[in-house]
C-alpha cells in the first residue's frame, strides 16, 4: 500500500477478488484512485486510504462484486454493425427465412430503394435440413443483391444479382481455401463456403469509417449492460488490406477521447504487411489527442494492439473443419464442400512462415482451428517457431475455438505455452451438430478440465455475432456443460470436462488479460484496472444449473476505469 495515493472511490460489500491461483478470494473493501485499484481487503486497513473527497459504494445485501468480464474472441465491429441486419438466427427453415428477407425487401422497396444490398445473417443449414440456393432469393427479392452469412460465418448464401455483382458465374474456380457451391450442371448454386466469400468482394459495399465509429460508440454501452469492459476482436469477415475497417477506427476514437471499452484490435492476414510497414506491434497503444485531459488519457489507454489472426481450416457446421479422420456419412446424403475430412485453409508451412514474420516485427499471432486436424497442425506450427521467439513477445500465441482437440494434443497446449480461447457458449448450439459430424468423437469437445490439469490457459470469448455477446450464458455452460434450451432429460455433454465456477470466471476475466501477459487485469487487486460488476449474490452463491442465476446474470452496475458505464434503472448503492 503506497502511504501517498488516496482513494477517490472506496467499494465496501461482498467482493470476489479472484486474487491467487484458486478459488474467488473474498475481501470486504476496495480502494479505487485514477482508475486502478489501490488495495484490496478488511475495512479497517483499506479505510486509511479514505479521505474527505473520497466517494463510497456500499454494495446492499444480496450482491457481489466481481471483476468485469474481457470477450477474448468477438467481432466487435461486426457485431455492431449487423446489430442493424437481417437476422435469421433461430430460422427453422428456409421458408422462414425467406419470408423475412421478403418483409426487409418490401420495406425497402417502399423506401423508394429497388436495387441496394441487403445484409443479413444467421442461417443454418443443418437446422433446416439443406443448403439455401440463389433462385429462392431471387424469387422473394427480384434483381436485389443480398449476401446473408450463415450462421457461424463460414459460408456466405448470395443471391443472382449478388453473384453477378462479384463477377461469379460457371467459370469462375474455386480459390485457395475456398469453395463455390455449385448445381448439378456447375453453376453456381448461391452459397460460397470460406475463402470463396472474398471472389470480387471488392464490389460488395462496405460502411464508412464514420458509421462504423459511431456503431462501436452504440455497441460499448450494449456491452457495458451485459458486464463487459474489454474485447478482443480479431478482425472482421469481410477483407480490407488497409486497416482502415478495423484496428484504425479503434485507434482513432481512442485518441479521441471516446473509446468506452478496452479493446484489443486485431491484424489479418492480408493486413500484415500493411501493419509492419506501419510499425505496428502487440501491445501497442495510441498517444491521447489532448494529454492534459485525464478522460482522454483514460481512453487512449483503452487501445492495444492485439495479434495477428490465421485462419487454419474452417467450421463444423459448414463440415469445413479439417479433421484427423473422416466425418461421420450425412444422414440427409449431402456432399462434403471440403472433401470427407474437411480441409486446412493454411500448410503447416505457410503458418510457420506467418507466425514468424509477424514475431520478428513483434506482432504475436492467433489461429482459428476447430477441427482436431487443424489444431494439430496448428500447435505443430508454434512448436516449429522457436520457444525463445514466442516468449519475447509481448502477447502469448493461441488457438481460437479448439473445438476438438485429440487427446494427443491437449497436453501441448500446456507445454508449448499456447492459450485455448474457447467459446463454450457454442456447445448449447453446437452440441447436436457435432453428434451428427463427428459421433463419438464429441466427447473430446471443448475438453476444459483436460486443458486445465495439464497447465493450459483457458480465456472465454462468445465468437459473437456467431453467439450473442452475453457471456454468462457461456461462463455457466463451462461448469453445467448443458444448456436449458436442451430441454429435459437431454444428459450434459462429457461432464468430466466441467470446470468449477471460479476457474470459469477466470477463464472469462483474468484469463484474457493473461493471455495479453498481464497478471493483474481482470482481477480486483492492488494495481489491477478497477472495471467491475455489482450481481445478485445468487449468481455465485447458488449451485449452477441450466438456466440458473448464472446463465441468467445480469449486471446491476458495470465500472470501467472506477467510473460508472451502466447502472440498472433502479439499482441504488
Ligand atoms: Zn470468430
Amino acid at each position: 500500500m503506497t502511504y501517498l495515493s488516496r482513494a477517490d472511490l472506496l467499494v465496501v460489500g461482498r467482493i470476489a477478488t479472484l486474487a491467487g491461483e484458486a478459488g474467488l478470494g473474498w475481501v470486504e473493501a476496495l480502494a479505487v484512485g485514477e482508475g486502478r485499484v489501490l488495495a484490496a481487503g478488511p475495512l479497517a486497513e483499506v479505510g486509511v486510504l479514505v479521505t474527505r473527497g473520497t466517494r463510497w459504494l456500499r454494495i446492499p445485501d444480496g450482491h457481489v462484486v466481481a471483476p468485469a468480464v474481457t470477450d477474448a474472441h468477438i467481432h466487435f465491429l461486426e457485431a455492431a454493425v449487423t446489430a442493424d441486419e437481417i437476422d435469421l438466427e433461430g430460422t427453422t427453415t428456409m421458408e422462414e427465412a425467406l419470408a423475412i428477407v421478403a418483409r426487409a425487401h418490401e420495406a425497402r422497396v417502399r423506401a423508394g430503394d429497388r436495387a441496394g444490398w441487403l445484409f443479413g445473417h444467421g442461417w443454418l443449414a443443418d437446422r433446416w435440413g439443406r443448403l439455401p440456393a440463389a433462385g429462392a432469393l431471387e424469387a422473394v427479392a427480384p434483381g436485389r443483391p443480398i449476401a446473408l452469412w450463415a450462421h457461424d460465418h463460414h459460408a456466405r448464401w448470395m443471391s443472382p444479382a449478388a453473384l453477378a455483382a462479384c463477377g461469379i458465374d460457371a467459370g469462375t474456380p474455386d480459390p485457395p481455401g475456398g469453395m463455390v457451391g455449385r448445381d448439378a450442371d456447375g453453376q453456381p448454386s448461391g452459397v460460397l463456403f470460406e475463402h470463396a466469400t472474398r471472389i470480387g468482394v471488392e464490389a460488395v459495399p462496405r460502411p464508412t469509417s464514420e458509421r462504423l465509429a459511431e456503431a462501436v460508440v452504440r455497441h460499448a454501452d450494449r456491452l457495458a449492460a451485459l458486464g463487459i469492459a474489454g474485447v478482443h476482436d480479431p478482425g472482421a469477415t469481410a477483407p480490407d488490406p488497409t486497416l482502415e475497417g478495423g484496428l484504425l477506427v479503434y485507434r482513432r476514437l481512442a485518441a479521441a477521447g471516446r473509446l468506452l471499452l478496452r479493446v484489443h484490435a486485431g491484424v489479418r492476414d492480408e493486413q500484415l504487411e500493411t501493419a509492419v510497414a506501419a510499425g505496428l506491434h502487440s501491445g501497442e497503444g495510441v498517444a491521447p489527442a489532448d494529454p492534459g485531459d485525464p478522460q482522454a488519457r483514460l481512453s487512449a489507454a483503452r487501445f492495444r494492439v492485439g495479434w495477428l489472426k490465421l485462419f487454419g481450416d474452417g467450421s463444423v457446421g459448414s463440415r469445413t473443419a479439417a479433421m484427423l479422420e473422416p466425418y461421420a456419412a450425412d444422414p440427409g446424403g449431402r456432399a462434403f464442400p471440403a472433401g470427407p475430412r474437411g480441409r486446412l485453409l493454411e500448410s503447416r508451412e505457410r503458418m510457420i512462415e506467418r507466425v514468424t514474420a509477424a514475431a520478428e516485427a513483434g506482432i504475436a499471432t492467433m489461429i482459428h482451428a476447430i477441427g482436431d486436424g487443424a489444431v494439430r497442425t496448428t500447435l505443430d506450427a508454434f512448436a516449429a517457431v522457436t520457444a525463445e521467439r514466442l516468449a519475447d513477445l509481448p502477447y502469448r500465441p493461441r488457438i481460437e475455438h479448439a473445438q476438438l482437440i485429440h487427446p494427443d494434443d491437449v497436453g501441448r497446449f500446456g507445454r508449448l505455452g499456447v492459450v485455448a480461447s474457447l467459446q463454450p457458449v457454442q456447445l448449447r448450439s453446437d452440441e447436436t451438430i457435432m453428434r451428427r459430424a463427428w459421433g463419438d468423437r464429441t466427447r473430446h469437445a471443448f475438453a476444459l478440465a483436460s486443458l486445465e490439469a495439464t497447465g493450459g490457459l483457458l480465456a472465454f470469448g462468445t465468437d459473437a455475432p456467431v453467439e450473442p455477446a452475453d457471456p454468462w450464458p457461456g461462463i455457466a455452460m463451462a461448469v453445467t456443460r448443458q444448456a436449458a434450451e436442451w430441454g429435459d432429460g437431454v444428459p450434459p455433454s462429457t461432464p468430466e470436462e466441467s470446470i468449477t465456477l471460479d476457474r470459469a470466471l477466470r477463464a472469462a476475466t483474468s484469463g484474457p488479460w493473461r493471455a495479453a501477459r498481464d497478471e493483474l487485469g481482470g482481477r480486483l487487486v492492488a494495481g489491477s484496472p478497477a472495471d467491475l460488476v455489482v450481481l445478485d449474490a445468487a449468481v455465485i452463491d447458488e449451485p449452477v444449473r441450466p438456466g440458473g442465476a448464472l446463465a441468467l446474470a445480469r449486471p446491476r452496475l458495470t465500472l470501467l476505469d472506477g467510473e460508472e458505464r451502466y447502472r440498472e434503472a433502479g439499482f441504488d448503492a
